[in-house]
């Protein structure tokens, strides 16, 4: 029997973000809208409503519904808001923030993925996304100040350039540590200097590789 996606969607919504506690209604609604089957591999659309990170080449993966959740609404998003993401991936996350964001600047390293997601935001119509192949760890400094920055790797620390990139007020979420081993960090910039951080718990990202992260991607990804 085939599988109805938005009901697949609405469940896996209800069952996984809803339930465990994601209440920003705007994240929420628009986690019921982006459809997820779209951003997986050809083959892998049966899966795409499990709460699942799914491999999507380049030994990378697309992340689990209920963390790109979670990062969206510790990000505190408002409507008019420009928002930067590092690590495109598949590109789903960033076409969940260009629901509930003004403008989404998003950075991928691999020139491959990143000429995939562009693809699927142009059959989708999300034509408020912006991409750039490079190394996310410099930011996009023309772009910002940002109001928010998600960042869907596990580098050593926050770098320097992303928080000289964030704007007063404005909130970063990060996974930081060794691969498997990560804590999500939000980061909140409150004056010029100053940046309070909050533990929001043990997540699993790929690493995060760039000039002011780790330098070379492992051989054997974790
Ligand atoms: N947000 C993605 C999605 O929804 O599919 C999932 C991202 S995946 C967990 C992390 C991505 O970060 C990978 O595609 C990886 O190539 C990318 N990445 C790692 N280091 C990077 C860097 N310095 N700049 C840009 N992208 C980077």
């Amino acid at each position: 029997m085939k599988i109805d996606p938005s009901r697949a969607r609405d469940r896996m919504v209800d069952l996984h973000i809803v339930r465990r506690g994601i209440d920003d209604p705007r994240v929420v609604e628009a986690m019921r809208a982006v459809p997820r089957e779209a951003f997986v591999d050809p083959g892998f659309e049966e899966f795409a409503y499990e709460d699942t990170a799914l491999s999507i080449g380049e030994g990378q993966t697309i992340s689990q519904p209920y963390i790109v959740a979670l990062m969206m609404a510790q990000a505190e998003i408002e409507p008019g808001d420009t928002v930067l993401e590092i690590g495109t991936g598949s590109g789903y996350a960033a076409a969940v923030l260009s629901r509930i964001a003004a403008h989404v600047y998003t950075i991928e390293r691999h020139a491959t993925l990143a000429n995939e997601a562009r693809k699927r935001f142009a059959k989708l119509g999300y034509d408020n996304l912006d991409i750039r192949i490079g190394d996310g760890t410099k930011g996009w400094p023309e772009a910002g100040p940002f109001d928010a920055i998600l960042v869907a790797a596990g580098g050593p620390g926050v770098p320097q350039a992303l928080k000289e990139q964030l704007d007063l007020g404005g909130h970063m979420v990060i996974p930081i540590g060794p691969a498997g081993e990560q804590r999500l960090l939000k980061v909140t910039r409150v004056n010029a200097t100053t940046f309070e951080e909050h533990d929001l718990g043990g997540v699993r990202f790929v690493p995060l590789i760039g000039e002011h992260a780790r330098k070379e991607e492992p051989s054997q990804p974790a």
